[in-house]
């Protein structure tokens, strides 16, 4: 493959931008490459400077549900601008962004919007410290909530990657409210739970972890985690900024129907563009200023190109049996993905909720960090080398997601299945 374009940009961008890099991750650190600099895409399409095409499981991370350049979204934001960038004062568009929100997501009854997926649950906190007068979180191992200093411990993915789970610069004396339990593991909350009675104003989970890799809730863990709540007057917080809008319309609490007192939600509801949101119940969100005395604020909050490109992006998602199509598709490359495994003696653990699926390069099953932790990512790092060159992109770490669009097709999925099973004959 000619990478010699990209190449050149990362020795500039290196001198540039520390690591060459605006978010860790992108570097390909962990599968010891250099990155690829995206020049465009469309579709399931992502195309380099190099003039190489991929077959994109990455989405932004998460964001790109319908694909690339939609058209609906391209005409959405063009308008948006036509009328101007951004106001610093209320519009219309975040009222419909905000309603739409409201019909979809059983928990939220109110919402504020803010720019990403970090300042919605960095907020999150600070109103759920401010409505119960509680100093003490509790959250899990290898579940990431963006990059607020109280967070960035044992916070999954990137900051497991880099083997700074806690990051330099995160004084002892900031994370020190930060309780952490076992994803998975109703003992591990409730012994937390009991040494710090009526303390804790939150518990904050990814409802479908996705930070470590995919792993799905074991039964009754959510549920376990709403009687916790209620009983011990907890607030609970979904963190469904990958999840929202993305296993289902309504995010993992309509798939699981346990619904928490708040919701987090950040990535598809931008459709693109840097959009995150909080919301919860009203007697909860009233309690934010101005309204409330809980500060919050953001110049650019419901920006009107990222309410246009949500809004579009939502009713493209509301169309009847969007979700239906995503999931056929979705199982059929996981499941395909662990087959070919399989037949090359190589079997994986595969994980799947929706259009987020895993390939864990361990036999064993993955439930939470310590089990995540356990795989060989030096197989999958020549796994991910072998993909790209099969023209598939996939996230360069063990520990993320591989996202679905209903961009890609029968013909895309029977591709990556073929590049897959060549890839895995060669690590064996
Ligand atoms: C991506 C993500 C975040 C952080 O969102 P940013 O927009 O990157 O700040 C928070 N929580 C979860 C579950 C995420 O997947």
């Amino acid at each position: 493959m000619n990478n010699k374009r990209s190449s050149l940009l990362f020795q500039q961008a290196k001198n540039l931008i520390p690591g060459g890099v605006n978010s860790p991750v992108r570097a390909f650190k962990s599968v010891g490459s250099d990155p690829l600099f995206i020049k465009k895409a469309s579709g399931c399409t992502i195309y380099d400077e190099d003039d190489n095409a991929f077959i994109d499981y990455v989405g932004s991370w998460g964001p790109m549900i319908v694909g690339h350049c939609h058209p609906d979204i391209v005409a959405a934001v063009n308008r948006a601008m036509e009328d101007g960038a951004s106001f610093g004062a209320p519009t219309e568009r975040e009222i419909i962004l905000a309603e739409m929100v409201i019909d979809a997501v059983p928990s939220i009854e109110m919402v504020r919007m803010v720019s990403s997926g970090t300042e919605a649950t960095m907020s999150a906190i600070r109103l759920a410290r401010g409505y119960t007068g509680r100093d003490n979180i509790l959250k899990f191992s290898g579940c990431y909530h963006g990059h607020a200093d109280a967070l960035l411990v044992k916070a999954g993915s990137g900051a497991a990657t880099f083997g700074v789970p806690d990051s330099p610069g995160v004084p002892a004396d900031f994370a020190k409210h930060t309780l952490t339990a076992e994803y998975n593991s109703l003992e591990s909350v409730k012994t937390l739970v009991a040494n710090n009675k009526d303390s804790i104003a939150c518990i904050i989970v990814e409802p479908v972890a996705g930070n470590m890799g995919t792993v799905p809730p074991c039964e009754g863990f959510l549920e376990g985690l709403r009687e916790i709540c209620t009983n011990e007057g907890i607030v609970l917080i979904f963190d469904e900024v990958m999840s929202g809008f993305r296993v289902s319309y309504g995010g993992a609490q309509e798939l699981y129907g346990v619904t928490p007192d708040m919701t987090t939600l950040g990535k598809i509801i931008g459709g693109g563009l840097p959009v995150g949101a909080f919301g919860g119940k009203r007697e909860i969100m009233e309690k934010l200023s101005p309204s409330g005395g809980v500060y919050q604020a953001g110049t650019l909050s419901g920006n009107p190109l990222a309410m246009s490109a949500g809004i579009a992006t939502l009713n493209i998602l509301k169309q009847p049996g969007f979700y239906q199509a995503l999931e056929e598709k979705s199982r059929l490359v996981a499941e395909g993905i662990a087959k070919s495994a399989k037949q090359a003696g190589y079997p994986i653990y595969s994980t799947r909720v929706g259009s987020m699926f895993c390939a864990f390069f361990t036999k064993s099953e993955v439930r939470d960090w310590t089990s995540a932790a356990a795989c060989d990512t030096k197989a999958f790092a020549k796994y991910f080398m072998g993909m790209l060159d099969e023209g598939v992109y996939l996230a360069p770490s063990q520990f993320e997601t591989a996202f679905v669009s209903a961009a890609h097709t029968e013909a895309d999925i029977e591709r990556t299945i073929t590049a897959a099973a060549r890839c895995f004959k060669q690590i064996v």
